[in-house]
């Protein structure tokens, strides 16, 4: 017998997250299959509620689950600052720090000539906008030291080039390809203190 219908269409599902291999996708929806009722309907519950409730925040485009920004709307924060990323789970990263007070904007990626990721692909016009509103006076930038990273933040130094803001990158202490999500939480804060112009880069 071929596996039922409802089966395949779960593994389908499980097969769509990162690293999950056909092997994997069968054993997770097998497991799936032997829950409780209970945790049947509180996965499905939360699922239908990221699908409901979870979107962009039109300024920084983090994950968010509120009408308001937790972090852009928060009066206490320095929005003279803005920490430019390339995914929303970085900024979890920073904040996990606790020393970084600014606001952040995340590109949503990284140029990519290779996957045809190009400057309109990415949240690159959006930046643009908010620096050219006028508030921003320093753009950290904090793409990954990979070869794309490099490329991205090349890329919107030169972008940014004759605003009246400072163009700041983290220090050179995160290792040579490292994703920021990887980096310890003392390396981030000691390479945004330490973090340089790029001006003359
Ligand atoms: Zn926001």
């Amino acid at each position: 017998m071929d596996t039922i219908d409802s089966v395949t269409r779960l593994i389908a599902s499980y097969k769509k997250l990162p690293g999950i291999g056909n092997k994997t996708a069968e054993r997770l929806a097998y497991a799936t299959l032997g829950f409780s009722k209970e945790d049947l309907e509180a996965f499905s519950a939360s699922l239908k509620n990221v699908e409901d409730k979870v979107h962009l925040c039109p300024k920084c485009g983090m994950f968010i689950d509120t009408p308001t920004c937790p972090i852009c709307d928060d009066t206490t924060r320095d929005n003279t600052t803005l920490l430019v990323v390339t995914d929303a789970k970085n900024v979890i990263s920073f904040e996990k720090t606790g020393k970084y007070t600014g606001l952040y904007f995340v590109l949503g990626g990284s140029l990519s000539p290779v996957k045809g990721i190009g400057p309109n692909e990415i949240r690159l016009p959006e930046l643009k906008k908010i620096i050219s509103e006028g508030v921003v006076k320093e753009v950290i930038l904090a793409c990954s030291s990979t070869l794309d990273g490099e490329l991205t933040a090349g890329y919107i130094n030169k972008m940014l080039n004759g605003m009246p803001i400072k163009i700041t990158r983290l220090a050179y202490g995160l290792p040579v390809g490292a994703d920021i999500e990887y980096v310890d939480e003392v390396t981030i804060e000691r390479s945004l203190k330490a973090r340089v112009d790029m001006k003359g880069e």
